[in-house]
């Protein structure tokens, strides 16, 4: 029973991890965009399994992949010759975009993060680091030195100095009433104040789109021209593309690219979707830069043949299946619905998005307030109806968030909507 799994739950593991929802969902098992819970009820996930199920649950192309491994062998180490790791590094080299790539396959978002501040503080000999307000990259020691998400970042100890950049959220205020090109400029002004006293940093981190802060958009270009101002440095810029790679955002396979004016980044990171939920995540950089550590390393888990087998198969299917496009077709289309029922509803802020990647920002009406007690009401009202979505944003977590598997069908994303629109007709 659920409940009795709640409260042993509680018994046992920390107070500070996280559940939805008042009585708390135990998922049993999935199939396409849908999934079940311990009671048998049915959902549609509009939220990926938190993106992890990043084409669809179940997929039997890497249920196939993951169990013919496991009936060859279950074994890692990175000290011997790994071809499903060779395979899918030279994969994800290609589709990087970025020249001369290496890739280095980790367990977590989390620890993909981490080794791309140990490259990049050690390329650079500097442990300072620009990272942006509202930003989330992990849970680790030096992860969560660089998260600048209130809500997420527990100890204000860290092994490195980080400094935060404004540019994740424009929705509320100072910077909410200007254009995005008046946007972009006050925050190269607040980088370049930034930059003109301290250290030189080694890197700015950012996410082309912020994901636990509630799928904000900057505008496309602040990155590029964040970029210029770095590249005077010689500071590194790392993309955090742990929710927006793989074509999540639709327009494009990586979520820099809509900032790519001024080339790849120096390193990208990865997680989440790639395994359609084996634990995979990695670094990509260019060899100058993975190359600068000039110690062994060896890494356990990181490319263990079963989470390889799955992302090869699951990048295939994803390529094969054009899902980027899909999202972008069927993520608009479910964008404009949601518009539509945005404009009959005082306490919706914005639609945003791009691709599947979409947020609702709810406010309390006639202010510019943040409303987390009915982005709350809304998830629970939508779970009632059938659908699972989830929620982000500052410490006032007011945005619905809506990410999901990107095989999404259009007949899906119009039931989804439904409900979502009966959820947010009962909680106005
Ligand atoms: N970066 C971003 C942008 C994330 O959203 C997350 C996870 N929510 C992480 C890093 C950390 O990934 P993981 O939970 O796999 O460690």
């Amino acid at each position: 029973m659920t409940n009795d799994l709640y409260a042993r739950h509680r018994s046992v593991l920390p107070d500070w991890l996280a559940l939805y929802y008042e009585n708390p969902l135990e998922i049993t098992h999935g199939e396409g965009r849908h999934v079940w819970d311990a009671e048998g009820n049915k959902y549609l996930d509009f939220f990926g399994g938190i993106l992890t199920t990043m084409t669809a649950h179940a997929l039997p192309e890497v249920t196939k992949a993951v169990s013919d491994q496991a009936g060859r062998i279950l074994h890692s180490s990175t000290l011997y010759l790994n071809r499903p790791m060779v395979e899918l590094a030279e994969r994800v080299a290609q589709v990087s975009g970025i020249p001369d790539a290496r890739v280095f396959f980790t367990t977590s978002g989390t620890e993909a993060n981490d080794t791309a501040l140990l490259l990049a503080t050690t390329y650079r000999r500097s442990n300072t680091v620009l990272a942006m307000r509202n930003s989330y990259h992990g849970r680790s020691f030096s992860a969560v030195g660089i998260t600048g998400n209130r809500g997420w970042s527990p100890t204000s100890l860290s092994p490195l100095q980080t400094l935060y950049v404004h540019g994740g959220v424009r929705t509320r205020g100072p910077y909410a009433s200007l254009s995005d090109a008046e946007f972009i400029a006050a925050c190269v002004e607040d980088l370049e104040d930034l930059l003109g006293h301290t250290r030189p940093p080694a890197a700015l981190i950012a996410e082309p789109i912020q994901g636990v802060g509630g799928f904000t958009s900057p505008p496309d270009g602040l990155y590029a021209a964040f970029r210029e101002v770095l590249n005077a440095y010689g500071i590194l810029w790392i993309a955090d593309e742990v929710q927006t790679g793989w074509g999540r955002t639709g327009e494009h396979f990586w979520g820099w690219q809509a900032h790519g004016q001024s080339g790849p980044p120096d390193i990208v990171t990865f997680a989440k979707g790639i395994g359609n939920g084996m634990s995979i995540g990695g670094v990509i950089a260019r060899s100058e830069i993975m190359n600068c550590l000039d110690a062994n390393s060896i890494s356990t888990f990181g490319g263990t043949q079963i989470t390889m087998a799955a992302g090869l198969a699951n990048l295939t299917y994803l390529l094969e299946h054009d899902l980027q496009g899909n999202a972008r077709r069927v993520g608009g289309l479910l964008i404009e619905r949601l518009r539509a029922l945005a404009a009959q509803d005082p306490g919706v802020r914005e639609v945003r998005g791009r691709g599947l990647m979409i947020g609702v920002e709810l406010i309390r009406p006639g202010t510019d307030q943040a409303d987390p007690e009915r982005a709350a009401a809304v998830l629970e009202a939508a779970r009632a109806g059938g659908l699972l979505i989830g929620k982000g944003g500052g410490h006032n977590t007011s945005a619905l968030r809506i990410a999901p598997p990107l095989s999404l069908t259009v007949a899906e994303a119009e039931e989804g909507a439904a409900i979502l629109e009966n959820a947010l007709r009962s909680t106005q």
